[in-house]
């Protein structure tokens, strides 16, 4: 049998900084948001604690200090790594990867049977747990939303879950709809209003009167979930991803423009990067910079967007147009305090047709450019060649106090070993 698995790292911000200080193992530890702003990350005993996710730091400051917690800045350098170590270990493993997020990733599972399915989602467990050294929890089922499931269930227990047939017949019963994937607040809300609770109220309802009420997306939930699989692997991933955003508040204000063209170039730089990873290009760039929300300026602030010519994912040109784009709304009066980039208007890289007037062979040495630049940058680190000054270290950096080593990509950082 055919089977889409689920690989999820458990608490994985928590885990890459622990993997370095052993110290810290079965201790209260989480991860704040870029600025030091909200929690986005807790490990297991900060849950415990009843500390939501997302929540402002200074809200909860006290009840960190009280039970000891120790808290880390984003390290996404760190992160990064980590994950395309455990990405790599998993494309070893099995023939068909999808990855989903930082730190989640699909795949296929081809077995004879449910036992032989358990057996090898142990098997990769364990491989990545040894070699890459952070927990990690599986699922595998028909379809992937109700692999998803199976890979939270046992997050705290075994850490591997095959729910197929009767397995997953049983827990239809208790699985309450506001805890699958894809089904947000307001549509939980929707079916509970027509009595539908469980997966199993859902699944006893008329697939008709469910197009009806719920459309295309509750037709397509009732499939998954029926063990009818909708979504295979790779498709989700390119279909809905709508814009890449990036952006980002600076430490302190500025009014310099120098400072503000600094922050544009670093989010074209990673936006572009992450269009390239999805294979994709886009035709629509947005620019913007504000003010501080709090602040008497708070009605300056300024975007510009534009329609690109032809479909496209080089930074280079992606940069002369955001640079033109903030020259048409940049105000010298106005203390920026934030600063990003969005990209949008998607089309696939591979079917993209140049435009008319377009030199096919510039596009193709572009082409070619750009692979060595996104190679050289996913080996030796994000931000080792850079088109112009692109780095995340200039005067608009955002405050970063509580920030680990970059342990596994800088050779200043490495772990020291006493012996
Ligand atoms: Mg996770």
């Amino acid at each position: 049998m055919k089977l889409i698995g689920l690989l999820d790292c458990n608490n994985f911000f928590v885990s890459c900084e622990r993997l370095f200080r052993p110290d810290l193992h079965d201790r209260p530890v989480a991860v704040l948001s870029g600025n030091d702003g909200c929690i986005v990350a807790r490990s297991n005993e900060v849950k415990d604690l009843g500390v939501p996710m997302g929540v402002p730091h200074f809200k909860v400051k006290d009840v960190l200090s009280e039970a000891a917690v120790t808290c880390f800045s984003s390290n996404f350098t760190l992160y990064r790594d980590v994950s395309s170590r455990v990405m790599s270990t998993l494309r070893e493993l099995v023939p068909e990867v999808e990855t989903y997020s930082i730190d989640e990733a699909f795949f296929v599972l081809n077995v004879p049977n449910e036992e032989a399915a358990v057996e090898q989602l142990r098997h990769i467990k364990q491989t990545i747990e040894q070699r890459v050294g952070v927990p990690v929890s599986l699922g595998a089922a028909t379809s992937k939303t109700i692999a998803k499931y199976a890979s939270e269930k046992e997050k705290r227990g075994s850490g591997v879950c095959v729910l197929v047939g009767k397995e997953w017949q049983k827990e239809t019963g208790t699985t309450q709809l506001s805890q699958v994937w894809g089904i947000g607040a307001r549509l939980s809300e929707r079916l509970r209003e027509h009595n539908l609770h469980t997966v199993a109220d859902l699944l006893a309802a008329d697939r008709t009167r469910v197009a009806k009420l719920f459309g295309l997306g509750g037709c397509r939930l009732f499939d998954e979930l029926s063990e009818q699989p909708v979504y295979r692997l790779g498709e989700r991933n390119r279909q809905t991803q709508k814009s890449i955003m990036s952006t980002r508040s600076f430490k302190t204000a500025s009014t310099k423009k120098s400072v503000v063209a600094d922050a544009i170039s670093y989010h074209v730089h990673h936006a572009a990067a992450e269009l390239r990873e999805l294979g994709l290009q886009c035709r629509y760039l947005q620019v913007l910079a504000r003010p501080n929300h709090y602040s008497d300026w708070t009605l300056r602030q300024g975007s510009a967007e534009c329609t690109l010519p032809a479909p496209i994912s080089d930074t280079r040109v992606l940069l002369t147009h955001a640079h033109e784009l903030l020259d048409s709304f940049f105000d010298a009066e106005v203390p920026y305090k934030k600063a990003g980039v969005v990209l949008g208007w998607f089309s696939d890289a591979d079917i993209a047709q140049p435009d008319l007037f377009g030199e096919s062979v510039e596009a193709a040495t572009a082409e070619r450019v750009l692979d060595v630049f996104d190679a050289i940058n996913q080996k030796y680190g994000r931000e080792v060649i850079t088109f112009g000054r692109a780095v995340s270290a200039g005067a608009w950096a955002p405050a970063r106090e509580l920030l680990s080593p970059r342990y596994t990509t800088n050779w200043l950082e490495l772990p020291s070993v006493k012996a």
